[in-house]
């Protein structure tokens, strides 16, 4: 094993719902779900029963031919309200690699051969070299400098620093709505339609990172949604196959200009893939899941805001639906996750400060009860 991850010293062996068990059959309230990913908890039986009938039917296929359900998944991903082209891949990083491809080809062909994608400071956009260079933090990059070239980073929520720095070369603007890896970190509304609407005034291009956001976290099927601004281009991963690893990138009729040819992948939106996402967002859909991650996370931020009552080292509570982070004044963040997680409550420190929470969007208010009270257990023994 490479040691790229410092990993918690934990052997997860087994999932149900919003409970994981290590291999001593201890159970764990699993507040980060694989990061974002287990949008319906562990072990769904719709995710199951999909992967298991489809694995017997068809797993691969490459993009030389057309499969159902890669087709059914481009006709449900738009009807959920984004009017667009998909492209199928295998990860974030990779639906990302899409997006910017997108903008180098549009460019060339309607702004003068502009190239150039213009990020945010503190965003987070994947490992790819290409997502590296996107990514507005600095311990990314440095590590495997030279950067590519065509990405440069502006300040999150100003527009006037965004204004700046557009030039001829600029392409692209590349946002997530609420900055996820950094910490949640929400984008002003005002912010997102100044955005979408210098965009317009320039001729460039609004991609949506909502490899985070998006599949109903923050209340709305996507985040852009709850915003009332529409990109030309969104990603979307993590949660999208139930866990099931699949990413899209999806263009609207301004942007959608890539040609057979200019882009490609063996993998990327096989029907296993395909079909355990369809299975996710139908499932989403039955449940009235998007619903419940609004209530259940208005619930989370209302308990948490109540919780720093108690603790005066909690400053901030900041996040949308089930995307909420806890703030604190000093570095105890990772002390924090390590208590947390003696307690059976697993959570997640974002840095030295901020405690991250992205639960599976099926927990409910018992769940969010329990996790304020080992919260409040562990920050007692933190701050002894
Ligand atoms: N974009 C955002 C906003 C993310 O949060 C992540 C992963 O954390 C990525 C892109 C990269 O996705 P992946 O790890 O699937 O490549």
């Amino acid at each position: 094993m490479m040691q790229t991850f410092k990993r918690v010293p934990l052997e997860l062996v087994r999932g149900d719902g919003w409970t994981v068990y290590d291999e001593a059959g201890n159970p764990y309230l699993d507040m980060v779900a694989g990061i974002a990913v287990n949008v319906l908890g562990h072990a769904h039986p719709a995710v199951v029963e999909a992967v298991r009938s489809q694995a017997g039917v068809l797993i691969h296929t490459s993009n030389l031919y057309y499969t159902r359900p890669q087709v059914e998944l481009a006709k449900k991903l738009r009807a959920l309200g984004f009017e667009g082209r998909m492209f199928p891949a295998n990860s974030g990083a990779e639906a990302n690699e899409c997006a910017y491809k997108v903008a180098r080809k549009w460019g060339k062909l309607h702004r003068g051969g502009a190239y150039e994608v213009i990020s945010t400071e503190g965003s987070f956009h994947g490992r790819t070299l290409a997502n590296v260079a996107a990514t507005g933090q600095e311990k990314f990059k440095k590590p495997v400098e030279p950067m590519p070239d065509g990405f440069r980073q502006v300040r999150f929520n100003d527009i006037d620093a965004l204004k700046a720095a557009t030039s001829e070369k600029t392409v692209a603007v590349l946002l997530e709505p609420i900055q996820g890896e950094i910490g949640i970190i929400p984008g002003n509304t005002e912010y997102l339609r100044a955005v979408r609407q210098w965009c317009d005034e320039q001729n460039l291009l609004l991609i949506f990172d909502e490899i985070q956001t998006g599949m109903g976290r923050t209340g709305t099927f996507y985040a852009f949604q709850g915003y009332g601004v529409v990109p030309d281009v969104v990603t979307l991963a993590k949660g999208l196959g139930g866990g099931v690893p699949i990413g899209v990138c999806l263009a609207n009729a301004r942007a959608d200009c890539l040609e057979a040819g200019e882009h490609g992948g063996t993998f990327g939106g096989g029907p296993l893939a395909c079909t355990a996402a369809l299975a996710t967002i139908g499932a989403i859909e039955e449940g009235g899941i998007v619903e419940n991650a609004k209530e259940v996370g208005g619930y989370l931020a209302e308990r948490l805001v109540k919780l720093a009552e108690d603790f005066d080292c909690i400053v901030e509570v900041r996040g949308k639906g089930l995307m909420q982070a806890m703030v604190l004044d000093r570095d105890i963040a990772s002390r924090l996750q390590e208590e947390a997680l003696n307690h059976g409550l697993i959570v997640t420190a974002a840095n030295d400060r901020v405690v991250r929470f992205l639960p599976p969007l099926i927990i409910g208010k018992p769940e969010v009860d329990r996790t304020i009270e080992i919260l409040a257990a562990c920050l007692d023994l933190v701050l002894a």
